[in-house]
Order: C-alpha cells, then sequence, then structure tokens
C-alpha cells in the first residue's frame, strides 16, 4: 500500500495546494494533507482552523486525509508507517528549498521518499503570501481560492 503525506503550512490553503492534492490522490492509495505546526511562526488560521477548511474542501476524496502535527515531518511519518513526501514545485527557488529539504528527510529518516509535482502553470506564481497579501489589502481573492474560503479570510483583516 502506497501511503504518502503532503505537508504544508497552508495558510490558507490555495488553488495550487488543492491542485497538488487532486493529482496527488491519484498516485497514491492514501494521502494525509499534513498541517505543520511551528509555535515560532505566527499564522493568520489556527491549526483546527486549516485543518477545518481543508477537510470542508476533500469530501470528494476518500483516499485523503487531514491532520495536523507539531511534531517533525519525519517522526510523524516514521510512526505513522508513511514512506512517501510530496512536496509542490513552482520556481527554481522551490527547487533549491525543497531539494535541502529532502535531503535533511532522507537523511533523518531513510526510508522516507520525496516525490515533487510541478505546479500547473496557472498556479505558478500562487502562494498562501500572495492570498494574505491581498486580502490584507482587500483586493480580490478569488481567483487564489475556492469560494467558500473568501469570508473566512476577509473576516481576519476585518
Ligand atoms: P511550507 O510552509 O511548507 O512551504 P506551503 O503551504 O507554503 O508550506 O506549501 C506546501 C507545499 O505546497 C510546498 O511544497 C509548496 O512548494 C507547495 N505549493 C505551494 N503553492 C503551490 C502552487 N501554487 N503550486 C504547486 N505547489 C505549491
Amino acid at each position: 500500500m502506497k501511503k504518502a503525506i503532503y505537508p504544508g503550512s497552508f495558510d490558507p490553503v490555495t488553488f495550487g495546494h488543492l491542485d497538488i492534492i487532486r493529482r496527488a490522490a491519484g498516485l497514491f492509495d492514501t494521502l494525509t494533507v499534513l498541517v505543520m505546526i511551528n509555535s515560532a511562526k505566527r499564522t493568520l488560521f489556527s491549526p483546527d482552523e486549516r485543518v477545518n477548511m481543508i477537510r470542508g474542501l476533500l469530501t470528494e476524496f476518500p483516499n485523503v486525509d487531514v491532520k495536523a502535527t507539531d511534531r517533525l515531518l519525519v517522526d510523524y511519518a516514521r510512526e505513522n508507517d508513511i514512506n512517501i513526501v510530496v512536496r509542490g514545485l513552482r520556481t527554481t527557488t522551490d527547487f533549491e528549498y525543497e531539494l535541502q529539504l529532502a535531503h535533511i528527510y532522507k537523511k533523518e529518516n531513510e526510508g522516507l521518499e520525496t516525490v515533487f509535482l510541478a505546479t500547473e502553470m496557472e498556479y505558478s506564481y500562487l502562494s498562501s503570501t500572495v492570498v494574505r497579501e491581498f486580502a490584507s489589502y482587500h483586493g480580490d481573492i478569488s481567483p487564489f481560492v475556492p469560494a467558500s474560503l473568501i469570508p473566512l479570510i476577509e473576516e481576519k483583516y476585518k
């Protein structure tokens, strides 16, 4: 059974993340979207909010679940018997960072393989930072996130 994990901050989840989730769900038997909790990082949404937002969007994917952890990814994977990490690639800047991460994961957990999915071209510019930036200026975020999330994001900048 091929069990994969897709970790990230997802603050908030975007069409770019959702595209990676949809494609990874088709490649592996199960996919866990893992909201990484980093108490040193200030986030717009709490871990529970991020989990619930993502969960609400994934009801049509029976092999995808959504979890949060404040543990190291390598330890979470080991404890849950998962040996594939999925990450998305947008740019060469992503690539440098992601390659470094993949090497660190391998060093810490030899059984863990990292698989990269190239972004759909239409989402190559899209990041959670772009969404937060636009929302903070009350810009139109409808090209970036599903309609159901827009009021939740706008509420944070009232
Ligand atoms: P992190 O803080 O771990 O980078 P993110 O939520 O920003 O978390 O991203 C999680 C993963 O999704 C990363 O591998 C990132 O490169 C990827 N990703 C983010 N946005 C996109 C996008 N528009 N297209 C493809 N992959 C993306």
